[in-house]
């Protein structure tokens, strides 16, 4: 059974034990509703750590539209026999009041631009709510070892720019992004497509497979011509569709070798976001 701990003393309480042994903590925070792709995060950690801590919030400070925070999803007997059946060991629900209570380093930090395009233009103040939890939950569960999925492959270096502006001690460890058979990415707003609009969104994933499948061989503007005229074909609306350098998420320069396409599309009223890292072979 996992244990369920819905404050910060009863949650050190319980860890204590466990660090003055030297055990290692893998941590893996979540805003719940959880499916395939949050539990490979569960299995990666459960493999990789002595203990596994499953955090469950759903932050209002990362949500830029108050409706978008209304219907998030929330499924919480759900999530805590998920937790069970990956055997995590620690499930902790925090309260609002313990992870913001005092003034965050985290809300000043130099993010070297990292979290000014994409997400950061379309969703003001976003990533200031995610690093301020992240940075606060990882202060209650000190782990040594933090999971994040690259299906928020700006979120990932964001909280990368983050553990090392404040030169944090947490490894973060990226994990690959789960999909189902049609190639969507697993996303807890899947759930609230209806079906016609859960069959339209697979075409986010062919608009980032046309690119990554003629990735190089053809000029990169045709390519993102072609991807975006197959999401307003899906009756999908485009956010943003762009390729940038991984690392800087600057727009790519001919000189780069890697990069990566990101997207964002409505579906509906429903918001997704996906990505895809590209390489020339
Ligand atoms: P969320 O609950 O959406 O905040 O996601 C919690 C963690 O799960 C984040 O690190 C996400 O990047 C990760 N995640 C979400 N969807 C997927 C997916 N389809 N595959 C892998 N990881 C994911």
């Amino acid at each position: 059974m996992s244990q369920i701990i819905t404050n910060k003393a009863q949650l050190v309480k319980a860890l204590n034990p466990y660090r003055k042994k030297g055990l290692s903590i893998g941590f893996v925070p979540t805003m719940g509703a959880l499916h395939e792709g949050h539990a490979s995060l569960m299995s990666q950690a459960k493999r990789e750590t002595d203990l596994t801590v499953l955090s469950i919030f759903v932050n209002p400070r990362q949500f830029n539209d108050l409706l978008d925070f209304e219907k998030y999803p929330r499924t919480l007997s759900e999530d805590i026999a998920r937790a069970e059946g990956e055997r995590v060991d620690i499930v902790y629900l925090p309260q609002y009041e313990e992870l913001f209570g005092e003034d965050s380093p985290a809300s000043r930090v130099n993010l070297n631009g990292l979290d000014e395009p994409m997400e950061g233009a379309f969703r003001p103040g976003h990533f200031r709510g995610v690093i301020e939890v992240v940075h606060s939950l990882f202060n209650h569960v000190k782990p040594q070892i933090a999971y994040f999925g690259q299906k928020d492959f700006q979120q990932l270096a964001v909280i990368r720019a983050m553990v090392s502006a404040l030169d944090l001690p947490v490894f973060i460890v990226s994990c690959p992004t789960h999909r189902e058979t049609d190639g969507l990415a697993m996303s807890s707003r899947n759930l609230r497509l209806t079906k016609r609009q859960r069959q339209a969104a697979s075409g986010i994933y062919k608009a980032l497979s046309i690119i990554r499948d003629a990735w190089q061989k053809e000029p990169t503007q045709d390519l993102i011509h072609r991807a975006t005229e197959m999401v307003r074909q899906s009756h999908l609306i485009l956010e943003y569709l762009v390729v940038v350098n991984p690392n800087t998420l600057a727009p790519i320069e001919p000189t780069d070798d890697t990069a990566v396409v990101c997207i964002a599309a409505y579906c509906g009223e429903v918001r997704l976001i996906d990505n895809m890292l590209l390489s020339a072979d």
